[in-house]
């Protein structure tokens, strides 16, 4: 039995000796420093017991009853220390306070180093026989009660305290740790309680047969708890500075939590987040309003110092929500400079670069679109196509490069001469097309003409040398649904089939098949 007792004793001193080692060489926390004196303290406890039930004589008996007391009265109120810089009930000890928290125990200690000279402590000792073991009998002295009930009050404390961290903590992994940790601490206490007020006369140290499973319980407990610390820590650091805007809407579509960004965001509009229903914060905006009540992904645009900036704002259902009751993550996602790459992209796709017209592809899109649109509503649509004259010619007298000017003036001039609502593109290397919404052959005609002489009048000075040039234009039209031409393809045709006719006529000049 003793033999038992001694081997599991001897186990928890060296785990705790372990753990002493382990917990001070990663003391980055103040409750680890605490818990690793903690520790320290128990296992020096647990040896000298160890050593008394192993001892042949008082003598013996006596010196290892004094060496437990290089440990024994720091235990509980490092257990409470432990406690509340665990449970954040404190962050640090300041000096005056830990010399006030540590008096009692040091004086005990010094009490009972002291004691042969006035037997405050222990009055006096004998070794009592139970069941063939021999243990250590002390009649206690007046501070032996003092240093007993502030270890009583320290444990109590302690319970206490868990207890509360318990009740006050809403993560479910924090309150079951408290919980854990409350009835660690709760065993020591009832160890001590089983010394003062039972079986007194067999002189066994409960206490000291408890710590090491309170011991064991509570180092697993930190071990996992700082674990999910610092996961829990990495996850509100990713929020927390998170380039996208994060607000968590709890039941109610109440504002419960929200990162950096979003409340930058939120700030641009001189709106401020606080625990309110999203509707009475957002009462001024209601464009906003919608996009956080919908589950859906939306565009939203605002102006941030004096440049507007695009946010594409999701929703993540957090949970299930049967209940009715959803709880949102709307993310807020700056995505301008996406946007303005995008529109970079599009415009270098759909535009010619030497005319600043749209490019052939583009124009056939947006032409067929509009034609498909001018059928159906039974409106007037006409399609001018123009090719410079002799360019062969002027690229072989002025040069290619003189040749690109007069294709980028070209593109200056249908700019600056058609409206905005027309479509303009560069169609072939010389050769531009320009369609004119809600217009008649008979207008059409008109314009093509006025355009046909502003070219002619224009000249491009290339070097020392100023180049005139002239145009040839075909013109078509469609007159709404009542028309035979129903294809894109055919309106196309006939206009390049007006502009051979034009060419043919001696060049510089319009044609349209009917009035041909
Ligand atoms: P026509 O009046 O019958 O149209 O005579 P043309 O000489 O203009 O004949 P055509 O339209 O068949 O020839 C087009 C010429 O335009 C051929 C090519 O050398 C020139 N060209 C085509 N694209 C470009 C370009 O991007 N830059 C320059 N400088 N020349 C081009
Ligand atoms: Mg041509
Ligand atoms: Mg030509």
């Amino acid at each position: 039995m003793k033999i038992f007792l001694s081997l599991y004793l001897v186990l928890a001193v060296i785990l705790a000796q372990f753990f002493a080692a382990y917990f001070f060489s990663k003391g980055r926390t103040s409750y680890r420093k605490a818990f690793s004196a903690l520790v320290l303290c128990i296992s020096i406890y647990l040896f000298g017991y160890i050593m008394i039930i192993n001892a042949s004589n008082l003598q013996e008996m006596i010196f290892w009853n004094q060496f437990q007391y290089f440990g024994l009265p720091f235990i509980a109120i490092l257990w409470l220390l432990v406690a509340l810089l665990y449970t954040k009930t404190i962050y640090s000890l300041k000096t005056g306070t830990a010399l006030l928290l540590f008096a009692i125990p040091a004086i005990s200690f010094f009490m009972r180093l002291t004691n042969h000279w006035h037997r405050f402590f222990y009055i006096d000792w004998e070794i009592r026989q139970f069941a063939g073991y021999s243990s250590l009998y002390m009649a206690r002295g007046f501070w032996y009660y003092v240093n007993i009930s502030y270890a009583i009050l320290c444990l109590f404390l302690t319970v206490i305290v868990y207890f509360v961290g318990y009740l006050r903590n809403k993560a479910g992994y924090t309150k079951s740790h408290f919980m854990v940790f409350f009835f660690a601490s709760l065993l020591p206490l009832i160890g001590i309680g089983l010394i003062l007020f039972a079986f007194d006369e067999r002189s066994i140290d409960y206490s000291a047969l408890i710590m090491p499973v309170s011991l064991l319980v509570i180092t697993y407990g930190i071990l996992k708890y700082d674990f999910l610390e610092i996961k829990t820590l990495a996850r509100e650091t990713i929020f927390e500075n998170n380039l996208a805007g994060m607000v968590v809407l709890g039941p109610g579509k109440r504002i419960i939590d929200y990162n950096k960004a979003a409340e930058k965001f939120f700030e641009a509009m001189n709106i401020s987040l606080d625990n309110h229903p999203i509707e009475q914060i957002l009462n001024q905006e209601p464009k906003l309003l919608k996009i956080f009540d919908s589950e859906a992904s939306h565009d939203f645009s605002l102006e941030i110092d004096g440049q507007k900036r695009f946010f594409e704002i999701d929703a993540v259902p957090l949970g299930d929500a049967h209940d009715g009751n959803a709880r949102l993550l709307k993310s807020i996602r700056d995505v301008t400079e996406e946007r303005k790459i995008q529109e970079k992209l599009k415009f270098l796709a759909t535009t010619d670069s030497l005319s600043g017209l749209y490019n052939r592809a583009e124009f056939m899109n947006l032409t067929q679109r509009e034609f498909v649109w001018a059928k159906r509503n039974n409106e007037e649509l006409s399609l001018l196509i123009m090719d410079l004259d002799n360019f062969k010619n002027i690229n072989d007298t002025f040069g290619h490069v003189a040749g690109d000017e007069i294709i980028r003036e070209m593109g200056n001039l249908i700019k600056s001469s058609f409206r905005k609502t027309d479509i303009a593109g560069r169609i072939g290397g010389e050769e531009f097309a320009v369609v004119l919404k809600n217009a008649s052959l008979e207008e059409a005609k008109k314009v093509a003409e006025q355009f046909r002489e502003t070219v002619a009048r224009s000249k491009v000075i290339y070097g020392k040398q100023e180049i005139s040039f002239t145009v040839s234009i075909g013109v078509a039209a469609i007159r709404g649904n009542h028309d035979e031409i129903n294809e894109i393809t055919d309106i196309l045709k006939i206009a390049d089939d007006a502009l051979y006719k034009a060419k043919a006529m001696g060049r510089n000049c319009v044609f349209t098949l009917e009035s041909g």
